[in-house]
């Protein structure tokens, strides 16, 4: 079983989320695809032992035989090439490495070049088989990323993903492909605001999701009135408490502080688990 933690803006707790979830299933796979600022791996503490670079294609013009009639800078939407007098620059941060200027360039003049975009990197903590992915500083494109890290999920294991925060292309790719999404808000009116862009994102992709509420306490109840309406399951809901907010600055896993927590993160996930296998 795949299952994807997301939420529709950073800083609501869906790494505690995430990474409480895996330590209570014990050997799992994790792959933390918030690869802009992976920060997962702060308190599963793996090893990492492996390195692997993730490369985009780039089109290179071969002078040669270009002769600067515009058609691949007309055609590219994402303006990754400018035709101008004798020369075609190529902006390799902007291209989506989409092949498009290949097939509509008349004379066969584009070659192409690979460009290191950033790292997928591997270790294991306490049986979890954890990967997370790291994009270069001045990268734009997280999916390449995403893809390279989605491209080692082992199907004989359950597996969770970190998603990155938001509702654009990285995190549908992040949870494209997954049996079940967790997403985590907070009880304010952003909270829902983010959660009800989030819940749309999901019922799009036709992936049953459940909803955890962090920082229970602050706030009002209309996350839990709107869940309630749109009958959506409430997974968990994990207090506003000063402990909780201590551990997480010190990079402590609530798993890892008290059976009582690891016990509720594992019924979150016999509770998944029941609700794919209906
Ligand atoms: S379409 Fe081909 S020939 Fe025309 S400007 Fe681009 S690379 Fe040169
Ligand atoms: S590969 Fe696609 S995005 Fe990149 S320059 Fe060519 S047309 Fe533009």
């Amino acid at each position: 079983m795949i299952i994807a933690v997301a939420s529709g803006k950073g800083g609501t707790g869906k790494t505690t989320v995430s990474t409480n979830l895996a330590l209570s299933i014990g050997k799992v796979q994790f792959l933390d695809c918030d690869v802009e600022e992976p920060n997962a791996n702060i308190f599963l503490h793996a090893k990492l032992e492996e390195q692997e670079d993730v490369s985009v294609r780039i089109p290179e013009i071969d002078k040669e035989k270009c002769d600067y009639c515009g058609k691949c800078s007309e055609f590219c939407a994402y303006n990754a090439l400018a035709v101008v007098p004798h020369n075609v620059l190529v902006f390799p941060e902007l291209c989506h490495s989409c092949g498009g200027c290949e097939l509509v360039c008349p004379r066969g003049a584009v070659r192409w070049n690979k460009r290191t975009i950033g790292v997928v990197e591997h270790g294991q903590a306490e049986g979890i088989d954890f990967y997370h992915g790291l994009l270069n500083v001045g990268e734009m494109q997280a999916v390449p990323v995403i893809k390279a890290l989605k491209r080692k999920i082992d199907k004989n294991k359950h597996v969770i993903i970190d998603v990155p925060p938001g509702t654009s292309c990285p995190v549908i790719e992040s949870i494209t492909g997954s049996d079940y999404c967790i997403l985590v808000t907070e009880p304010t009116p952003f909270g829902l605001h983010d959660l009800k862009l989030a819940v749309e994102v999901v019922k799009h992709l036709a992936i049953p999701f459940g909803v955890v509420i962090n920082r229970d306490g602050i706030g009002d109840d209309k996350v839990v009135t709107f869940c309630q309406d749109q009958d959506i399951p409430i997974l968990l809901k994990i207090p506003e408490r000063k402990e909780i907010a201590h551990l997480y600055s010190k990079g402590i896993a609530l798993a890892h502080e008290s059976h009582e927590w690891h016990e509720m993160f594992a019924l979150v996930f016999h509770r998944i688990q029941d609700e794919v296998s209906t």
